[in-house]
């Protein structure tokens, strides 16, 4: 899709394509929430709109703190030859351990639903060349503000603001 290849600026016409993208992850996100999980969801999709795979935080739902929305959409998609021509796709700006899955794969492009509410590692994925498109959605703005006013303490535990116990000090867990 030329929009997605062109890309340069941030007009609305030109951000659509993403906007879909991100509609995928944040019905994913949505399901989490009902759930009673952390509400993040992810996807990867082809530079030019085609859907591999579709994730997200499923840590209270399994019990396990390694499953993140990039990194449960990441894994979904099964071993690709190159992810420098995909888009990985999340509600939520992403924590350092998402941050690094992109780098480590050399994932060429990542958006990002909101960076307001958790501003993870995209400055430094932007340092290191990755294309960051930030879309600042109120929908997935909202979703995650709604989640910290129904579950405080899961959102404290996840970005590692109780203090009491030791294994959480890391914090995040977006
Ligand atoms: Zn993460």
């Amino acid at each position: 899709m030329r929009l997605l290849q062109n890309y340069r600026g941030n007009s609305l016409t030109d951000l659509e394509p993403y906007r879909r993208m991100l509609a995928v992850a944040l019905e994913e996100a949505r399901l989490g929430f009902d759930e009673g999980g952390v509400p993040v969801g992810a996807a990867l999709f082809t530079l030019d709109g085609n859907l591999l795979s579709r994730g997200r935080n499923r840590r209270v739902q399994q019990g396990d703190p390694s499953i993140h929305g990039e990194t449960d959409a990441f894994r979904r998609a099964g071993r690709q030859k190159s992810y420098r021509n995909l888009v990985m796709v999340t509600t939520l700006a992403p924590c350092w351990y998402c941050s690094g899955l992109v780098r480590q794969f050399n994932i060429g492009t990542l958006v990002v639903g909101e960076s307001r509410t958790f501003s993870g590692g995209i400055d430094w994925l932007r340092q290191s060349g990755v294309n960051v498109i930030d879309l600042d959605s109120q929908e997935c703005r909202e979703l995650m503000e709604a989640f910290i006013a129904a579950r405080p303490d899961v959102w404290n535990e996840d970005i590692g603001e109780t203090g009491s116990e030791g294994a959480r000090e890391q914090g995040s867990d977006r």
